[in-house]
Order: structure tokens, then sequence, then C-alpha cells
């Protein structure tokens, strides 16, 4: 490479030898960044107050470039104390932990007035394609040999893989049927990372390291493929026996996967056939139904991503806040997608936001960014890179990787530059169409036009993608992995989709659309029984009926919960209008949420949850203090009187909600406070109700409160004088109760929401309500499985919100049941010695 001006002007201007040392033995990163700001310092680089800057830096942005190399520097606004641009090393050999998981040996500290640090990074990110000359850069002894490594910029020899493995090693012949795709990748990588040891796994020349998830993924592993998972460093034969123990331990649900998933292929599928033979293009079955309709094609849309470079720390800046808005927002929405629809569904967010942390692709468009590309530019570009790698490993699991991948990327572009956000509406027929695209993120999916799309078939994709599911949600026949036969068809050929055998039949005959057009009649027909069902009441045989109701946070979710037979809306979770999102959503944004729900709901009751914030729900945006037990910490209620300006904001909107809904809607509208422990709190939380009510001039809403601490429970009979209503948290109840942390991933599965000692605490609810004349709700997701929806009939619960999925089964066994005979079940559970011997009373119960 020509030399440049910051090569020329580095070596003896920036990586001084005073602003070198070897052999440092940090505490800890606050102390590395200290004792480096304190070289920039003795140099006259900097003022001593930048060395306050760049510790504030780290408590929002990452500086860990990867492989051992930390680049901490100070607050871009606080660039006037450095004096000249310098750059200081620290050598760590011991290392040190900069992010749980994450050692630094080289902490590089930047002073940069300018643009003039450039040389370096560029030097150190081509050094990191190097691993182990970068390695030895770590313990070496002679301060020239590292000045020279990062001083000079010639161009280094590309690393090829050779195929050696580290000292500890064992070998595995891969056994999951669909090969390693990004889930039990990903639960690899988290293993991995838990290790201060480098891990690696070898599949015959191809080496990745094992805490990075692309390059697991770029192995392209197949079932039977051999690999050497190998370790080197201090725990590495301990690090070893966990990885060994995390990658066997996936086989079983790997297998049953892939058996669940061979299993509903073989089952016959009840789609359409034509009555005479059609020509038609196959792919994979995605959602079911029936589209008749001419076949519109949508061209790839071409993403044009300007390449606008901007000085490197901006650029870091941004794709910093950028990453790290989109990881927040996967967050939020593994966290909506396990709440209402369980883990497994969630898993492919996390696995998502994993992609994220793949330190090889954010070094990539680093590595862009300091050859002197543009932020939005460099991100698009490792994105496509490492796309099109994963794309071409001939491994249909690995392209529909790939699309995720984009998607992400997608995310994370639209962050950076708002104006390259794609997805808007696209431009389509007025006649409705079948719509044929090479493939569609989530968010194209939501833009659809619904009036215009009966239909969707994509080239790409699978039937896990978020297109898949979220057709699926939306009740739109569709097929993906159609292949590029698909995009070659001519805009207009009439087709008719049958998206439950995967099939799109071209040119039918005036026969074959009206046999389709009866088919879709009797399917209807069909549906509308299933449905009536649903929306029988949950009563007993006996005649006692229960309120059933969906957990729902947005308008739009409310028609397909009306539609699975819920009665009401029992929890609407707040947080997750801050959780998507980079900032707080204001009041008038929050009044048109809450009018939106009881729009939809058409004057059926609405129970708003305020904002659950703190647990297991951090809102980065809020700026919360970090606490060691986030879950005994300031949380819900307690956040919410500690922060006016958040609850009086979300009650403003709430009221005027119930204002302008008048006597129909406003009526149909209750507010609820979580995580109460202590009266007071409920004093406290309704004295502002009252107070903005009143200046509101609006009308008084019933107010409960959600039992989820078992002070709670066992204090209902106080509590109970002071709320309307009370609706169990059970998740969090179990939780406290139990002490058992409801994410722990070993520990999460004996928390069972049935342990007597839950239902006692249920009852102890139920009682104190009683005595008060107040009702008790069921929130937490023990209401969705039928037989606890049955105990909990019988313990005197009179509402069950659940996910609305769960509202079909839930009705059923109701229906199917006595009230004595739950009143009697439910009291041998409450007699009853385990959660075990609960569950073994199911049969008895109805
Ligand atoms: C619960 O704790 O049971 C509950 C419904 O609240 P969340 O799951 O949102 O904490
Ligand atoms: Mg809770």
């Amino acid at each position: 490479m020509a030399p440049d001006a910051n090569t020329a002007i580095m070596p003896t201007d920036l990586l001084r030898p005073d602003l070198l040392r070897l052999n440092a033995s940090p505490a800890g990163k606050e102390e590395a960044i200290r004792e480096a700001a304190q070289l920039l310092i003795a140099a006259g680089c900097i003022d001593p107050a930048y060395a306050a800057s760049m510790l504030r830096r780290e408590a929002v942005a990452n500086t860990f470039l990867g492989h051992g190399v930390a680049i901490p520097h100070g607050m871009v606004e606080d660039r006037g104390m450095v004096r000249r641009s310098g750059i200081a090393v620290l050598q760590v050999p011991g290392g040190i932990e900069w992010n749980p998981g994450q050692t630094a040996h080289l902490v590089v500290a930047i002073a940069a007035q300018s643009d003039a640090h450039i040389a370096v990074l560029r030097r150190l990110t081509r050094l990191m394609q190097d691993e182990a000359r970068l390695t030895a850069l770590f313990t070496v002894t002679d301060p020239a040999i590292l000045a020279a490594a990062l001083g000079e910029d010639a161009p280094l020899t590309t690393p090829t893989t050779p195929g050696s493995d580290l000292t500890e090693r064992f070998d595995w012949v891969v056994d999951y049927p669909t090969g390693l795709h990004a889930r039990p990748a990903t639960a690899w990588v988290e293993t991995a990372r838990a290790s201060a040891a480098r891990i690696q796994v070898r599949h015959g020349d191809l080496v990745a390291d094992a805490k990075a998830l692309v390059a697991l993924l770029q192995l392209g592993l197949r079932a039977g493929d051999s690999v050497v998972v190998s370790a080197e460093g201090e725990d590495a034969v301990a690090a070893l026996a966990r990885m060994k123990a995390t990658i066997t331990r996936l086989t079983a649900r790997e297998k049953a996967d892939a058996a669940a998933a061979a299993q509903k292929a073989r089952a016959p599928a009840r789609g359409w056939t034509p009555p005479t033979p059609l020509p038609a293009v196959p792919g994979i079955a995605a959602s079911p139904g029936l589209a008749i309709g001419p076949v519109h094609v949508l061209p790839r849309a071409a993403v044009s991503v300007p390449d606008e470079p901007v000085p490197l720390i901006e650029g870091g800046d941004r794709l910093h806040e950028a990453l790290s808005l989109t990881r927040q927002t996967l967050k939020a929405l593994a966290d909506d997608t396990a709440r209402r629809l369980g883990p497994s569904e969630a898993a492919i967010f996390t696995a998502h936001a994993e992609i994220l942390n793949d330190t090889d692709l954010v070094t990539l468009a680093c590595q862009l960014m300091v050859e002197g590309h543009g932020v939005a530019w460099s991100w698009h570009q490792a994105v496509e890179r490492t796309a099109a790698g994963l794309a071409a490993l001939a491994n249909p699991v690995l392209a529909a990787r790939a699309a995720d991948l984009r998607d992400v990327g997608q995310r994370v572009l639209a962050r950076i530059d708002p104006a390259l956000r794609t997805g808007g509406a696209p431009d389509l027929p007025d006649t409705p169409c079948i719509l044929i695209a090479e493939d569609l993120s989530p968010s194209d999916t939501a833009a659809l036009d619904m009036a215009r799309v009966i239909g969707l078939a994509t080239a790409q994709g699978g039937p896990t993608s978020h297109t898949a599911i979220l057709a699926r949600t939306l009740g739109l026949p569709a097929m993906v992995a159609g292949g590029a036969a698909l995009m070659e068809l001519a805009n207009g050929t009439p087709a008719i989709l049958d998206g439950q055998t995967g099939r799109l039949h071209l040119s039918p005959a005036e026969a074959d659309t009206a046999d389709a057009r009866a088919w879709i009649a009797r399917e209807e027909a069909r549906k509308a029984e299933e449905e009536a069902r649903r929306g029988l009441p949950a009563r007993t045989r006996d005649g006692h009926a229960m309120e059933i109701g969906a957990n729902v946070n947005r308008p739009d979710q409310v028609a397909v919960a009306l539609s699975q037979g819920a009665e009401s809306v029992g929890l609407m979770r707040t947080e997750f209008l801050f959780l998507e999102r980079g900032d707080a959503p204001s009041e008038d944004e929050q009044y048109e949420t809450y009018r939106g729900m009881l729009t939809a709901l058409e004057g059926r009751p609405l129970i708003v949850r305020a904002l659950d914030i703190g647990g297991d729900k951090q809102v980065p945006h809020l700026q919360l203090p970090h606490e060691e037990n986030p879950f005994l910490g300031v949380r819900g209620a307690r956040l919410l009187l500690r922060r006016p300006e958040l609850l009086e904001t979300q009650l403003r909107a709430l009221y005027r909600a119930a204002k302008d809904g008048g006597a129909k809607d406003g009526g149909a509208l209750s507010i609820m406070f979580p995580m109460i422990t202590a009266l007071g709190e409920v004093q406290a939380l309704r004295a502002a109700c009252e107070r903005i009510r009143a200046e509101l001039d609006a009308p008084a809403v019933p107010l409960g409160i959600m039992v989820e601490v078992p002070a709670a429970a066992i204090q209902a009979d106080v509590l109970a004088r002071h709320v309307d209503f009370f609706s169990i948290g059970t998740n969090d109840l179990t939780q406290y109760a139990l002490a058992i942390d409801r994410q722990h991933p070993e520990l999460a599965a004996e928390a069972d929401s049935l342990h007597p000692a839950v239902l006692r605490l249920i009852r102890l609810t139920v009682e104190g309500a009683e005595r008060h004349g107040r009702w008790v709700g069921v929130c937490g997701g023990i209401a969705g499985d039928p037989f606890g929806a049955a105990l909990l009939t019988g313990l005197g619960v009179r509402e069950l919100s659940m996910t609305p999925r769960d509202i079909p089964a839930v009705k059923d066994r109701l229906r199917g049941s006595d009230l004595s005979a739950l009143k009697d079940a439910a009291q041998r559970a409450l007699d009853c010695e385990t959660a075990d011997a609960v569950r073994a009373l199911d049969g008895d119960a109805s």
C-alpha cells in the first residue's frame, strides 16, 4: 500500500516511545484507562480531565475492537481537551476484562484532534487479520517490535488458514440433522465467550473462532461433517469440557426439532389439487391458504448506500449507537415474543442480536471505515460480503441465515441513516395481486398494503424466516424458497398460490379457478365454525362464567386476539412502547396508542399496566443506574414513584384517552400498577392518578395492582381496601416466591407456577380480595395453560388473561369442566407437597 499522509507522520509524532508501556498489570479496566491516560497527560497530549471523559465514554460505547484490542477514547464533545494527537499503548500480558467475556491485552488509548490516528487504527485492524502476529504483541518484551508493528503500514500477507489445532482438543461429528445453524451456533458462542481461553472449531482447513457467530456459520457445517474443537489458555481444559457439554446437549433438541419438522412434512397436505395438471413453481409452504390472482414481480430493491466518509471517531460513534439501538430493539422483540409466544419463537431474535455482537462483522465494517469509507457504506459492505459468503455455501439453512443477516443489517443501516430505511410500501398495481419478491424483510412484509396483496411468494427464505412468520400472523397465503424461476415470471401472469403445499400454479383455466374458489369457500366455512366455538363464553357445565382476556400490547394485535375468542385485554404491557424504540414516546403518541386500543376493542374492557421497567426490562435511553440485583431493585411501581415525569406523562395520556372515549370506550379502561409491595406505594400512585384526573376533568377509572411479590399476596386483605381489583402476575410471583430468576438458564424450568407455595399465595390473594368485594384476575403465563386455568378457576380467580393463541384450548377446557370439581381439585392442589404432585392431578380436574 502506498504510504499516505497519516503513515508519514505516525511513528514519530503519534507513537512515541514514552507512550508505550509494556508488561502492565492494571487491576481492572478503569485502572488501565487511567494508566494509559496518564501516559498521554505526561506527554502533553491531553488535559488531565480527559481521563474522566474516556471513562464516561465506556458507559455509553463499547471500545473493545475485538481480538484482545481495546481502543478507549474520550467523548466527542470533549475533543477540546486534546492538546495534540497522540496514542498511548498499554500492553497487558495477563489481560483485563474489558466487558464480560472480552479480554483486552493491548489497550490503545486514542487522543485525536483530527483523523491523525487513522493509520494506527488501520494498522490494528490489519493486524487483526493476522492473529498469530497480533497475539505475539501481547507478550513481546521489546518496545521497538510493538512500535514497528503498529507503526509500519506494509501490507500483511493474507492469512491462509492452515488447519492447525490448539493445545487441548476433542473431535466431534456433527449430528445436528440440519447442520450448524444460527440457533445452536449462538449457544456455542455463548459458552465459548464465558471462558477466557481461546477456543476454535476446525473443519478441514477452515478454522473459526468459537466466539464469533458468523465465522462459525461460515464453516457451513452439515450433518456428518467432522470437526475438531480445540482450546488454549488458562482454563482451556474446563472450557473445552463446557463446550463439549453444550455441543452434545443440543443434539437431542436439534433431532427433536428435525423430527417434528419431518412429521409435519409427512402429514397429508390439506392443500388444493388442480382438476387438470398445471405448470407450477414449487417452493416451501410458509402460510396456509389459497390466493387466486395475477402475479406482480417486485424487482430486487437495490439499496444504494452512498459512500460519505466522516471522521473516523464520528463514524465509530454512529456505528456503535446504531448497533446498540438495534440490539435494544431486538431484545425488546425477543422479550415481547417470549412473553406472548414462548422462548423458542423468541430465539430467532436472540440469534439476530448475537449477529450484532459478531466481532468479525463489526471489525470488517471498522476496517472499511479505517480505509476511509463512510459508516453506512462500510456497514452495508460488511453485511453484504458476509451474507454473500453464507449464501454461497450451497446449504439451504445457511442461505436462509444470509437473509436474516441482511435483515439485521438493514435494521442497523436504518439506524445509521434513517434515509436508508427501505421497506416503504412498494409500488403495486391497483387490483389485488400475488406478490413475488426475491426476499422480503419483516419490515417490508409489515408495510404491505393488504388490500392489494392477496398472497406472497419469495425466491429465497425458509419456513422459519420472519416473512413466513409474519405472513402466518397476517393470515396471508405464502410460500418461500421458490428459486430464481419465480423472478422470471411476467407481471400479470394469472396464478393460484397454495400456501399449504407451497406451490404456485400458473395460468389456470376457468375450471381450475372455479374449483379453487369452491375450495376457498369450504375452508372459510370450516374456519367460521372454529371461530364460533372460540367465540363462545368460557362457561363451566354448571354455569360459572370466567372472563377470558388477551395479553396484547398494540392496537394492531387486537383483531387477532378477538378472533381467537378474547373478550377483553387483561394486560397491555406498556413498557414495550418504550423498549422497541430509541426514545420515550411522547404523551400524544401514548394517547394515540391507548385510544387505538380502546377503539379496536369496541367497548370491551382494557387493562393498561403502567410502565414496568427494570428487572429484565432495561431501557437504555432512560439512563437508569446500574443495579447489582435489578429484579430486587428499582423496578415497576418503585421506578414510577422515583421518575414522576414517566408516571405523569403516562397517566395524562391514559386519562385523556378515557375522557375522549366517552362513556362507551373510556368506560372500558382500567389502569393497574406493577410490582406493588407496600400500601404506601398504592396510596402515592392513587393520589397521582386522582390529581391528574382532576386536572384533566377526566372520568374516574378502576385502579388495580399486580400481585407479583409475596408481600402483596400475604397482605392482600390490607391492599384490597385501597384498590378496585388485583391481577396476579404469576411469572414474577413464582420467581420471588421460589427465589428463582425467571431467566436463569438452568433453574427457570423449575420455576413452576403450579408449585403449591405459589398456589397458596394465590389463594391468600383471593381471600383478601373477597373480604372487600374485589375481583382477582391472573395475567401470568399459567393462565394460558389449560390445567393451570382450571385450577385458578377452582381457587376463585374471576378473570384469566393470556397470549391470544392459548385462548381456544383454555376455553374448551373450562367449558368441559364443573366449577364444583375444579374447587375440589384446587383444594387438593393446595394440599400437595410438590409441584409434580400438583401436575399429577391433571385429568381429575374437570
Ligand atoms: C407476570 O409477572 O406474571 C406478568 C404478567 O408480568 P411480566 O411478565 O410482564 O413481568
Ligand atoms: Mg411481572
